[in-house]
């Protein structure tokens, strides 16, 4: 095991079998980033703090949404003058992006610059490609996992895509509350036939815009204005779409009070009208919807 930053360590399944060496370095705290149950080995008496992250090291696992809490568990152990131990199987990917994520967060660093200077301290390191994108989705949320930012959802949607179609259910947590059953003093969008609310501003799961006509690979045309707009709102999908997006992998999406087209789904993606590609895509047309801003009114 390997010394990263003060109370600090990153090391390997083996490294908890030198009761020794732990002891030496006063680990008191132990953070298990691996599919193996950390339990068979460390003995239950050792009065270590534990805390088990269940995750394969795969492109397609889930850290990010751990990310937060093993800061908090690390920094409980540096700020009590304690000492952390974070471990996988070869300490080369999985419990290297929770240490990237914590030195990223502990002194305001970006991905490249934390990951050099874990890297300078335990050259094999080699976070996966899946691990990779994590941290950079992490620094662009500043290293805060906040679950209504879009970045985010549209991260646990591309998550969900991949399991997809395997998965049976789509989770319940995953769709917004159905805005037609809730009120608030949100901007919303109604269907443009018969005004049934459908979706609010904070659902909309905006993206850059594309490139335009080239990004359809057309070829050279005279007639292009220059012009690249969204004809389509992408958002997350609404409880109301539940039974649409059921055990297909694409479809229309109706109003559920009026049966109008409003727009379609694909979860293996789709590409917006400005060339940019949406994956998992749930998209209304713009003009099949009303924008509704509440209006304070004076009393
Ligand atoms: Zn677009
Ligand atoms: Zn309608």
């Amino acid at each position: 095991m390997l010394l990263v930053d003060p109370g600090l360590y990153i090391g390997t399944a083996a490294d908890l079998n030198d009761r020794q060496v732990l002891a030496d370095a006063a680990v008191t705290h132990v953070l298990s980033v691996d599919s193996v149950d950390p339990a068979g080995l460390l003995p239950a008496d050792g009065g270590f703090h534990r805390k088990w992250v269940n995750v394969l090291d795969e492109v397609t696992s889930d850290l990010l949404s751990h990310m937060d809490d093993c800061f908090l568990f690390i920094r409980e152990a540096v700020d009590g003058g304690r000492t952390a131990i974070v471990h996988c199987q070869a300490g080369r990917s999985r419990s290297a992006t929770i240490v990237t994520a914590y030195l990223m967060k502990r002194h305001q660093l970006g991905f490249t610059e934390a990951y050099h200077r874990l890297k300078s301290v335990k050259q094999d390191v080699q976070v996966n490609t899946g691990f990779e994108e994590q941290l950079r989705l992490y620094e662009a949320m500043n290293c805060e996992v906040d679950s209504s930012s879009p970045l985010y959802k549209q991260y646990r949607l591309t998550k969900i895509t991949e399991k997809y179609p395997e998965l049976q259910q789509v989770p319940r947590e995953l769709f917004a509350v159905d805005p037609a059953h809730s009120s608030s003093s949100e901007v919303s969008y109604r269907c443009r036939k018969c005004r049934r609310t459908l979706f609010r501003g904070s659902s909309i799961l905006s993206h850059p815009v594309g490139e335009g006509a080239s990004a359809f690979g057309h070829k050279k045309s005279g007639n292009l204005t220059g012009d690249v707009q969204c004809t389509s709102y992408f958002i997350e999908p609404v409880q109301w779409m539940e039974q649409a997006l059921l055990g297909v992998m694409d479809g229309q999406l109706l109003c559920p009070k009026c049966s109008s087209k409003l727009g379609s789904f694909n979860w293996c993606g789709d590409q917006c009208s400005c060339g940019r590609w949406v994956t998992p895509a749930f998209q209304l047309h713009r003009n099949r919807v009303d924008e509704i801003r509440q209006l304070s009114i004076r009393k």
